[in-house]
Parts: structure tokens; C-alpha cells; sequence
């Protein structure tokens, strides 16, 4: 069985360890610093890094790759629309692999960048800057109807999905979601959950997917509740849950 836990880099980003306690064989997923996953492999020995995920272009998801395959000679997959640094495997919609005796599905959900890539193996989701725990990434690339279909396709996943995004942004996003949805009892209650974890100086993370369909104003954009306030917000009748998508996104970029 493989074993998930979070190696933290920079001031909030987590880069994923895979680990395959029957060949102790790792890998990681958006290594965007070398060093984390250096210190790592030195404490675990007995330990090789065979493969690394990535799931966009952006250097916090990236910056370690080249070094971590140079010291190790990981193989390299990742978007076959982006500029990704030492890639062996590009990867398209709905190609899969075999990563650790895990078969992965790829997704790509633009949006957040124009080739970014969620993997998707039975249950576990590694979704980058796509979606996150009570938010989504932000639109530096695409347009709101392209992210609205991406996150559409990731929450269509079975319910039970663990979401393995790539930073700690839960308690910010949580305070967003309160303010689109001040009577949602849902966020309310994840509000004090997250901030007993984080008081501990514990992850938010992973999520799943009922817990974001409950909370993640983003995911939600189709309740009536949401549309009042984002009308209220941009001063208009939003027509389309994509235009509420859009109203959110921009009322989040300020808050
Ligand atoms: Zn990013
Ligand atoms: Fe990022």
C-alpha cells in the first residue's frame, strides 16, 4: 500500500511523498524545491526516488525537478502543454501511467495555467493549483468557463476523494467561503476544525470532495445563496453559474 505524506517547502506549498514500503521506492509530486526532498532521502537512506509528478509549469512546482532527477535519476512527467524542465513523459487528456504500481489517469483542467494536469488514482487526487481545500487556484492563464469546467470535472469524481492540492491556503480560503456563505453551518463547523489543526501547527490537508461540495464556495456556484451574493457583490444578475464562477473569482482576487 502506498503511504501519502507532505514534505513542506517555501512558506506554504507541500510537495507529496509517495512511498512503496515493498520496494522502497518513492516519489513526489510538484517538487518545487530540491532541498526538502534532499533532506528527506538523506534521513532515509534505504530510500530511492524513482519518479516525479508535476502538474504545471510554475516554478514553486518545478524548481527542484532538474536537480532531484540529476542526483537521483527519477523519471519526469508532466504536462505535454507546458515548458517543464527534464521531462521524460509528456503527458495528454486521458493518458495514463503506472507510477509505484499505481495506475494514474491524467486529467488536464485548464484554468489556474492553460496545460495544467490533475493525476487521479481510485480515491487520491494530486490536483496542483486547480482546486483547493474550500478555494481554487487563480486564473493566470485561463478564463473562468475554462476553470468552472475543470474544477466541474474534478468534483465529478466519486465523493470520497482524498484532494492533495499543493498549498496550505485552507484557513484564508475558509474565511472567503464564510463571507460568500455566512449561514452555511458546514463552514462554520471546518472554520474551527481547520483552526485547531492549524493552532497545532498541523496540515489542513488532504480534503476530500463531499467536504468541498459542502464548503467550497467555488464548487457551489450553482446554489441560489451563492448567486444572491455574488449579484449583490458585482452590482449584476449573474446568468450562468460560470458567471457566478467568474464574480467569485474576481471578489477572491481582492479579499
Ligand atoms: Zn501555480
Ligand atoms: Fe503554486
Amino acid at each position: 500500500m502506498i503511504q501519502i505524506s507532505a514534505l513542506p517547502a517555501f512558506t506554504d506549498n507541500y510537495i507529496w511523498l509517495l512511498q512503496d514500503p515493498d520496494t522502497q521506492h518513492c516519489a513526489v509530486v510538484d517538487p518545487g524545491d530540491a532541498a526538502p526532498v534532499l533532506a528527506w532521502l538523506k534521513q532515509h537512506p534505504a530510500w530511492t526516488l524513482s519518479d516525479i509528478l508535476v502538474t504545471h509549469h510554475h516554478p514553486d512546482h518545478v524548481g527542484g525537478v532538474e536537480q532531484l532527477k540529476a542526483l537521483t535519476g527519477a523519471k519526469v512527467y508532466g504536462p505535454a502543454a507546458e515548458k517543464i524542465p527534464a521531462r521524460d513523459v509528456a503527458l495528454n487528456d486521458n493518458d495514463r501511467l503506472t507510477v509505484l504500481g499505481w495506475d494514474f489517469d491524467v486529467y488536464t483542467v485548464p484554468g489556474h495555467t492553460l496545460g495544467h494536469i490533475a493525476f487521479y488514482h481510485q480515491g487520491v487526487l494530486f490536483c496542483g493549483d486547480t482546486l483547493f481545500a474550500a478555494g481554487c487556484g487563480r486564473l493566470f492563464e485561463g478564463t473562468p468557463q475554462q476553470m468552472h469546467t475543470s474544477l466541474e470535472r474534478l468534483a465529478a469524481l466519486p465523493d470520497a476523494t482524498l484532494v492533495y492540492c499543493t498549498h496550505e491556503y485552507t484557513q484564508s480560503n475558509l474565511a472567503f467561503a464564510q463571507a460568500v456563505e455566512p449561514d452555511n453551518t458546514d463552514i462554520a463547523e471546518r472554520v474551527e476544525t481547520v483552526r485547531q489543526l492549524r493552532a497545532r501547527g498541523e496540515i489542513s490537508l488532504p480534503s476530500n470532495l463531499a467536504l468541498e461540495k459542502r464548503t467550497n464556495p467555488f464548487l457551489r456556484t450553482s446554489e441560489t445563496s451563492v448567486k444572491q451574493k455574488a449579484d449583490e457583490r458585482n452590482g449584476r444578475d449573474n446568468r450562468s453559474a460560470v458567471e457566478v464562477f467568474a464574480s467569485l473569482r474576481a471578489w477572491k482576487d481582492k479579499f
